[in-house]
């Protein structure tokens, strides 16, 4: 998730590591450290923090010697940010030092398992599992070490590992984490994406999953997971460094729509166990659970909007009243809460003022609390008494994207994991779900390649002043999102309708040459909503529809149509909202807005 760097060369390593994880810093993180390998010892040198304070505690790396070794940028997802949790992680035998992101799935049995074997773990991250693991595989040779303990790793990773056994080699292994190679004369390099590299060289090769690399300083040799030398493919990299940070994006919000299938899969897969949804220490007990009689789920602007979809899918699977409410009212509202009401809080930081506000004025009226947040260690996180992390990775455009389809998964877990504990769910039913749900990143990823002209219809209807988004049932909760994105970062005026009040005040404002964005994904109600799109049709309106792609009748009434893959019905808004995204942003893109950072806007609302 965050960045991960290394060096083999001839020159003193730990300030080439310190300016490597300067370059990465854009990346967002917690922590930062390095380690480096001097004759038989590796020095560690770790802070909470940022990366300029690791470099005012070693002189910029001058008080460490050796010229090979590894550095990190964390984002924490297993402990929360602090020096201890910081990486590089030691084996207890001090021979191996491991540098990670990602998640280590499997990390919970692994931890048990050498636990028992006697090793002693000092920190709560899942990355130490590694380094203990190499101790315990490592028989004289680290390479083998290196393939033995990869084979035992389950999950999505890019690792750095610095051995001490005197033979210069650092390895780097790649599960579903970016990771590149960079070559240069006498000297190698590893790095978490080319900003890192290109100061060095432009030499690089883009590891493939399931493949492990042996860095010398003279020598690069990239390994299957069975230990297989494989071609080595040297690519020549043309971008400068502010287009390398952004993975070659023009903007950070467009690299993060792209990441979407594999932020999602972060977060649900290592949550599917055996085919059941596992939350780590949820602490609900049976009884509670089945005490509680109203769910509230409270948040702001994205994150309440991912809450209205969660609010239908809850109800539907568990039968449960569940309302959604805006952390700046709820929070002086004197709201009708108290023990037998769950609060869920979402926020992408954790941070957010409203929302923690809302959180402790519920707390005191005896809500249990359970917080979906982004932002291992925030306020939000500790203040709850249970927390789900969506594992999206730091967010750097202020307007969201992955965050929001996170959070919509975890809510959806949420929803079959707690119909289940209330019995209100069928087995084949909640298998199906289970099923589908951990199917969603190859939607999502259809949903980017179904809209792959939309850059030029969005184009064509960037002049409009204002657009109105309809929908119903799920496709309203949709819709909401849809429009907010619109006007982050367009500043069109956009504003989402359910769609049956149409006529009950907004239509007066369609006219002639008015856009009307209609989704009409939810089949139930398709008819009503078709009903919708041609009263407006009839009032001289342009309709943009969002359908699913086998759906001929609404293309043939819509004038400009984006498609949305079949998925699971109550999944669909997951697939629906991508095609928006990339709306919005190609809509802005074209009124030349300052994407990222749009005007008056913060990522994370820290005050009232
Ligand atoms: N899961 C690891 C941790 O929490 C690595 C996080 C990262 O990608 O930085 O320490």
């Amino acid at each position: 998730m965050c960045g991960i760097v290394g060096f083999t060369g001839g020159r003193q390593a730990a300030p080439v590591l310190i300016d490597g994880l300067k370059r990465l810093e854009y990346r967002g993180y917690d922590s930062a450290g390095i380690a480096v390998a001097d004759g038989g010892k590796i020095g560690v040198a770790k802070v909470k923090g940022y990366v300029k304070n690791l470099a005012e505690l070693t002189h910029d790396g001058a008080d460490i010697p050796g010229t090979m070794g590894v550095g990190h940028t964390r984002w924490a997802t297993h402990g929360v940010p602090n020096d201890i949790n910081a990486h590089p992680h030691l084996s207890c035998d001090g021979r191996f030092a491991v540098v990670h992101n990602g998640i280590i799935e499997n990390y919970a049995q692994l931890r048990e398992e050498l636990t028992r074997q006697g090793y002693e773990f000092v920190s709560e991250t899942d990355t130490e599992v590694i380094a203990h693991l190499l101790e315990s595989v490592y028989a004289g040779d680290a390479k083998k070490a290196v393939m033995k303990a990869f084979s035992r790793l389950k999950g999505s990773y890019a690792i750095g590992i610095l051995c001490t056994d005197g033979s210069g080699r650092i390895f780097a292994v790649r599960e579903a984490g970016p990771l590149i190679i960079g070559l240069g004369v006498g000297e190698n390099y590893f790095a978490s994406d080319v900003s890192a590299l290109v100061q060095h060289t432009k030499n690089v090769i883009y590891m493939e999953d399931g493949q492990f690399a042996e860095l010398t300083p003279e020598d690069v040799t990239i390994f299957d997971s069975f230990g297989r030398p494989v071609e080595r493919k040297v690519s020549r990299v043309t971008w400068d460094v502010e287009a390398a940070e952004k993975g070659g994006y023009e903007h950070f919000m467009l690299k993060e729509i792209m990441e979407q299938p594999a932020t999602f899969k972060a977060t649900v897969e290592p949550r599917v166990v055996d085919g059941e949804v596992v939350f780590e220490n949820f602490s609900l007990t049976d009884e509670e659970l089945h005490g509680i009689n109203h769910i509230v789920i409270t948040a702001c602007g994205s994150a309440g909007y991912a809450g209205q979809v969660g609010r239908y899918v809850i109800e539907e699977l568990c039968r449960m009243p569940v309302s959604v409410e805006l952390a700046s009212e709820l929070r002086y509202r004197n709201p009708i809460i108290g023990e037998h009401t769950l609060l869920i809080v979402i926020s992408q930081s954790g941070e957010t003022a409203d929302t923690i506000a809302a959180m402790r004025e519920c707390k005191l009226r005896g809500a249990r609390t359970l917080a979906i947040v982004n932002v291992v260690g925030s306020t939000i996180s500790k203040l709850a008494d249970n927390v789900i992390y969506t594992w999206a990775g730091p967010e750097i455009a202020v307007a969201t994207t992955k965050g929001y389809t996170t959070q919509v998964a975890v809510l959806d877990m949420l929803a079959i994991y707690l119909a289940k504990r209330l019995g209100t769910i069928d087995g084949a039913r909640y298998s199906h779900l289970v099923e589908e749900l951990l199917g969603m990143p190859a939607k999502i990823q259809r949903a980017l390649d179904l809209n792959k002209n939309i850059e030029e219809l969005a184009e064509s209807l960037s002049y409009h002043n204002d657009i109105y988004f309809i929908g119903r049932n799920l496709d309203y909760a949709v819709c909401l999102e849809g429009a907010l994105k619109l006007k982050e970062i367009s500043y069109i005026f956009a504003e989402a309708y359910a769609a049956g009040e149409l006529k009950h005040g907004t239509i007066a404002l369609v006219e002639e040459d008015s856009l009307v964005v209609a989704i009409a994904c939810y089949e139930p109600l398709f008819e009503k909503t078709m009903s919708n799109i041609e009263e407006v049709k009839a009032r001289g309106a342009k309709v943009l529809a969002v359908a699913l792609e086998d759906n001929k009748k609404i293309f043939t009434k819509a004038d400009e149509y984006l498609m949305v893959p079949r998925c699971e019905p109550i999944f669909t808004p997951i697939a629906e909202i991508i095609p928006l995204q990339l709306f919005a942003y190609y809509v802005a893109r074209a009124n030349g807005c300052d994407i990222d950072k749009p005007k008056n806007l913060a990522k994370s609302v820290t005050v009232e």
